[in-house]
């Protein structure tokens, strides 16, 4: 979340953190703007009532945040390709990949970083997303007890990447988690662009009042201005965004959001640099309510994530014709 510039009133009424802890301490509050204000007089640190006031001055969750892409470190899929030449004799380093997704290649984007709630000068910078400026990244949401999307989307991006490469696919995280912060969402849009990817799918978790549940899959809008131009991607990325919610409601068994989307568990949405800036098939998934008791249980489990990658990968195998 935090990409979305909606109000998130579950914030709001989030009851302050009375744990607050003492070292690492950030995290649990540094997702509460409002119980921060009582937890800053509380704690004080100077720092952090500097960036304090800067969330407030740019508005709640300065969502910015499409979460998508990184400038995805050459060096590191680079690292993965140069350790075949590397050996060149036994093992056909050049065997093709096999399964249905071999020769197709998928850019995974984990949405938001955990450093950045650090770097909140960094992230608020604005960038071009053709339609308008925004935000370079958001920091995301956390579940009431601390744990952060950007460590949910990490760890469902990683199974993700497994269950893809199973399949054949080369595969493409937009960062590694070895970055201090971002990146930028229109980093991340380029990323998918210049893999040339057949799929492209930001990982999410959302953040908006107890109650409201469910997943959702975000499809970009038909927009156009400065480098964004979406006319190509707006069919095959609702095809592929519809096999994702599909399977991802099959393996994890969860119902579509019952906050938005009409219950079909799709939404639309021009405001997302993520998307606006991509010439590749591209969606988001809201994988659950951070905020709700009932989907924070199923987001913090191990297992209900790996059903959840399992379900973006066979939505991705289906739209990409496995
Ligand atoms: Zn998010």
């Amino acid at each position: 979340m935090r990409y979305d510039d909606s109000p998130q009133p579950s914030e709001s009424a989030e009851p302050a953190d009375a744990s607050a802890p003492a070292g690492p301490a950030v995290r649990p509050w540094y997702a509460r703007r409002s119980t921060l204000v009582v937890g800053v007089a509380a704690l004080a640190p100077a720092c952090l009532a500097g960036w304090v006031l800067t969330q407030v001055l740019t508005g709640a969750g300065a969502g910015a945040g499409s979460g998508s892409g990184d400038a995805a470190r050459p060096g590191r899929h680079d690292a993965k390709a140069a350790a075949a030449p590397a050996t060149p004799s036994e093992e056909p380093a050049s065997a093709p990949a096999k399964g249905p997704l071999a020769g197709k290649t998928v850019v995974v984007d984990p949405g938001h970083n955990t450093g950045n709630f650090k770097h909140t000068d960094e992230i608020d910078q604005q960038v071009d997303i053709g339609t308008n400026l925004k935000e370079c990244d958001t920091t995301g949401t956390t579940t009431n007890s601390g744990y952060m999307e950007a460590e949910f989307t990490f760890d469902v991006s990683l199974r993700l990447r497994k269950a893809l490469e199973a399949q054949g696919a080369k595969v493409v995280l937009t960062h590694e988690g070895d970055r201090p912060w971002g990146p930028c969402i229109d980093e991340r849009a380029r990323i998918g662009n210049e893999a040339k990817a057949d799929a492209v799918v930001s990982v999410h978790a959302d953040g908006v009042s107890a109650g409201n549940r469910g997943y959702h899959v975000i499809l970009p809008a038909r927009v156009k201005g400065g480098d964004a131009d979406t006319s190509p991607i707006v069919g095959p990325s609702r095809t592929l965004g519809e096999r994702i919610a599909s399977n991802f409601a099959r393996t994890t068994g969860s119902d579509p959001a019952n906050y938005l989307g009409s219950g079909t568990g799709l939404v639309v949405r021009d405001d997302l640099g993520g998307l606006n800036l991509s010439t590749r098939p591209k969606v988001f998934i809201e994988c659950g309510n951070m905020r709700d008791a009932k989907d924070a249980a199923q987001l913090t489990s191990p297992e209900w994530r790996q059903k959840a990658a399992q379900g973006i990968a066979d939505g991705i195998v289906a739209f990409l014709g496995g």
